[in-house]
């Protein structure tokens, strides 16, 4: 494990990725349309009988179809930085003519990861349960099954900026201009970016520039990218939605701070199943009091908080499969409760009325 995957790994938790979610849901699989590979991206070195469905939606909602594994082709290479990387077939030949295409224009671009197995997915969790306990570890790691990197169609790019690999994601987002230059050009090979700014109560995760994603078609990938919509809101299995954030001011939070805390809790809003967000609100100063910390700590196992915050939150159930919630039904001012440890990583302690 190298330091951008520790980092990575870190990073999910400061995100606090967790996992309730990733429920089978059957139906959703078998809407996605199949599609056949075009013709023009089969070249000789794939098998002619070889089909995948591009379009397949693998999230914490998600999980891989149980046939993937054993239907998937792929190729393996060395970055690099001597790391073996693995790639479905028609994903790399792709990546190969968009990364040609980026070193005319003098940008340099190699892969971190790509495909990942359930097994090594499943080792992950294992050592970490191993180390840390079953608690902490599905804090941090991906549920196995439920990562896009299973499908080899998800592939984490880095940068090479004047000969030196920038491999770290914190190093990685400060080459915006860069990655704005990559951005436009996925399309046209068959890619999406995956995960959006201001889209993690779709997608359940921050944005990421560096992580790609094939779906084959580049019409499809250009309409999408020209929408603004994620992948979720193309195949119409969440609401494409733009909900109110209201951060409002704080003396005690910087606004960076606070915004971190939303995404938090956005990206756990995503594994519900269904629900649309409408509104998130900072309760306010007056509510990050000692009888909330005091709340917090109660309630937290393990870690001392030593600050807290209190969010609201405004959100419609889904009418079908709403689990503990009213089916079709609008909450007002559900609340939010995030704690953050002496080491400044916040996360969400509780949440209900
Ligand atoms: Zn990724």
């Amino acid at each position: 494990m190298n330091a951008k995957k520790i980092s990575a790994v870190l990073a999910a938790f400061v995100l606090l990725q967790t996992l309730t979610g990733c429920k089978a849901n059957e139906a959703v699989q078998e809407d996605t349309a199949k599609e056949e590979i075009p013709e023009e991206t089969a070249d000789a070195e794939t098998a002619a009988a070889y089909t995948m469905d591009y379009m397949v939606l693998v999230n914490k909602l998600n999980p891989l179809p149980s046939d993937w594994e054993e239907k998937l082709q792929t190729e393996h290479f060395t970055n690099s930085i001597g790391e073996d990387v693995e790639v479905e077939v028609n994903a790399y030949h792709a990546y190969l003519d968009l990364k040609k295409e980026l070193e005319d224009e003098g940008i340099y671009v190699d892969l971190d990861s790509a495909r990942r197995s359930v097994e090594a997915q499943q080792k992950i969790m294992d050592d970490f349960t191993a180390e840390y306990g079953a608690d902490y570890a599905a804090k941090i790691v991906a549920k196995p099954g439920c990562s896009e990197h299973h499908t080899g169609l998800a592939l984490d790019l880095y940068l090479i900026v004047d000969g030196k690999d920038i491999i770290y994601n914190e190093d990685l987002v400060t080459y915006p201009e860069i990655w704005e230059k990559i951005h436009e050009k996925l399309a046209k090979y068959g890619f999406i970016l995956r995960y959006l700014p201001e889209k993690e109560h779709m997608t359940g995760y921050a944005y990421e520039p560096w992580h790609i994603r094939y779906i084959a078609d580049p019409a499809t990938a250009a309409e999408i990218t020209e929408k603004g919509i994620t992948l979720e809101g193309y195949l119409g299995v969440a609401k494409e939605t733009e909900p109110e954030i209201n951060l409002g001011t704080s003396s005690l939070y910087t606004e960076e701070e606070l915004n971190e805390m939303a995404i938090l809790i956005k990206c756990q809003f995503a594994a519900w199943n269904g629900s649309e967000l409408q509104s998130l609100t900072y309760a306010g100063d007056e509510k990050a009091n000692q009888e909330t910390l005091d709340f917090i700590n109660e309630l937290s196992e393990g870690t001392t908080c030593v600050k807290a915050a209190e969010f609201l939150m405004n959100f419609h159930s889904p009418r079908e499969n709403s689990g503990a919630l009213n089916p079709d039904a609008d909450y007002k001012d559900y609340q939010w409760y995030l704690g953050c440890d002496e080491e400044g990583s916040w996360e969400i302690v509780s949440f209900g009325y």
